[in-house]
């Protein structure tokens, strides 16, 4: 396969070039544009990465705000890592997994310690899953992977099970993807680390230093048969503008060849690690990071967004608000890590709350904590997806699941005193449901809920 012409290198700087001096004016049309919610060209998006004025950029701040508001509301669905296996043939730079690590013994889950993370996870309340692997055919073949993942499915406790398996390993074949697709997943996610490709092949020694392989492999997850895919960059690595440039016209190349753009956009930082020597050659400051964020939601209004515990709770706090959809929360990056401190990491987080304590610190800013999984399992995904989110129409029942899940959670997880902040927050948005049978119904199942039924959805 090759690097579609609009991912070239040379194709996006020589678009940078065009757009660095942008005016005002001309940042202030493109940002009352974006507010039509029909995305963004890649020339809007050369000229709103160097928006430096500082009334500008509120306006920016203000405008992916309502995007999120309109089409998330406020919602925000959580999720925990799983990393299964931490042996790896790659030797990237930044990730304390990679080859060069002789410290590290190596490790991978039994399918029984499978079982017992994932009791672990649901008894936090969790309901979706992102399984990590490090790359090593010889020992992580997909028949190990696919095997992880009927495990994960099949374990039950009183509180619950796995409802959603997102995967994110790195890039295989056409066969393969067709394994994971039989397997169930939920969204197959691949960052491109950096779409700089000179600074790609400095970085990577392995399998993984094929730049093609890499960039091409969504392509072949989709014809592999799995619609919902994740891209993401590796923030630290290249120039965050050029990377967010990039993003765009990657979500933009998908959408034209499978009518179906990226489900999320993933937005790691670079973070420190054990083994880990080398120093991000392009540092992203919180201020730019914020701005990033909420260009691509300008940008890619329909595609979900994903921050992790790489950040700071402060950080994580104001990127909610602009645009992020996703979150995990009492995450470890430790192959086998929940309940137990017996490894290095991959690399450090900085958020180290567990999923209890973000959840109180949410519901203060009045987001609903979402644990829905109800497109995924009724077939809402893909292009069938992206037409019913488009015109609003999911919109409507998400926040009445969003509501149902977290009562769910509620009832069953927690145990020092968000209970009662939870319900009241529950009512409140209940109130604002406009719909009169919408709001009936989401009523009286939460009355279920209350009585003890579960799994219940919209
Ligand atoms: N091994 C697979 C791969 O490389 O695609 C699976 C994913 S790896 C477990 C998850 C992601 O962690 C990588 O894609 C990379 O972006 C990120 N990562 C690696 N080292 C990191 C670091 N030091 N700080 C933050 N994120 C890091
Ligand atoms: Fe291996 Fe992935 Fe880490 Fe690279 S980022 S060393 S491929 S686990």
């Amino acid at each position: 396969m090759t690097i579609p012409a609009s991912l070239e290198t040379g194709y996006l700087e020589n678009i940078l070039t065009r757009t660095g001096r942008p005016s005002n004016r001309t940042i202030k049309a493109i940002i009352e544009k974006a507010g039509a919610k029909k995305g963004l060209s890649l020339e809007d998006v050369g000229h709103l990465v160097n928006l430096k004025d500082p009334q500008l950029i509120n306006y920016l701040f203000r405008t992916a705000s309502q995007i999120k508001q309109d089409i998330y509301g406020e919602r925000l669905v959580f999720f925990a890592p799983l990393y299964v296996s931490d042996y790896c043939v790659n030797d990237c730079e930044y990730c304390n997994f990679h080859s060069r690590n002789k410290e590290l013994k190596r490790r991978q889950l039994s399918l029984e310690e499978v079982e017992e993370q994932t009791k672990f996870l649901i008894n936090e309340g969790h309901k979706r899953i992102l399984l990590e692997a490090g790359e090593d055919p010889v020992n992580t073949p997909i028949d190990y992977i696919a095997d992880v993942i009927k495990k994960i499915y099949s374990v039950r406790t009183s509180k619950g099970k796995i409802q959603r398996i997102n995967v994110n390993i790195a890039a295989t074949t056409v066969e393969n993807y067709r394994r994971l697709k039989e397997s169930n997943i939920g969204t197959y996610q691949l960052f491109q680390e950096t779409y700089h490709q000179p600074t790609y092949e400095k970085l990577h020694r392995g399998p993984k230093a094929s730049f093609e392989r890499q960039i091409t492999a969504h392509l072949r997850a989709f014809e592999g048969g799995l619609d919902d895919v994740g891209i993401g960059v590796l923030f630290g690595l290249a120039d965050w503008r050029f990377e967010v440039l990039a993003l765009v016209a990657h979500s933009i190349y998908l959408d034209q060849t499978y009518n179906v753009g990226p489900h999320t956009i993933s937005v790691p930082r670079i973070r420190p690690a054990d083994t880990v020597s080398y120093q991000p050659a392009a540092p992203v400051s919180d201020d730019d990071f914020l701005k990033l964020i909420a260009i691509l939601r300008l940008a890619v209004p329909y595609t979900g967004m994903i921050i992790s515990t790489r950040e700071s709770s402060q950080v994580r706090k104001a990127a909610f608000k602009i645009g992020i959809s996703q979150t995990s929360a009492g995450s470890v990056t430790v192959t086998g890590g929940y309940g137990q401190k017996n490894s290095q990491p991959q690399f450090s987080i900085s958020d180290e709350r567990s999923l209890e304590d973000v959840i109180k610190d949410v519901i203060k800013d009045k987001f609903i904590p979402s644990f829905c999984t109800a497109c995924y399992r009724l077939g809402r995904t893909g292009e069938r997806f992206m037409e019913l989110s488009k015109p609003g129409e999911i919109h409507k029942f998400c926040r009445s699941n969003a509501l149902l899940t977290f009562a769910e959670y509620l009832y069953d997880c927690t145990n020092n005193g968000v209970t009662e902040e939870g319900q009241r927050l529950i009512q409140e948005y209940l109130r604002q449901i406009e719909d009169a049978t919408l709001r009936k119904k989401t009523e009286q199942r939460l009355a279920e809920i209350a009585a003890g039924k579960r799994d219940i959805c919209f």
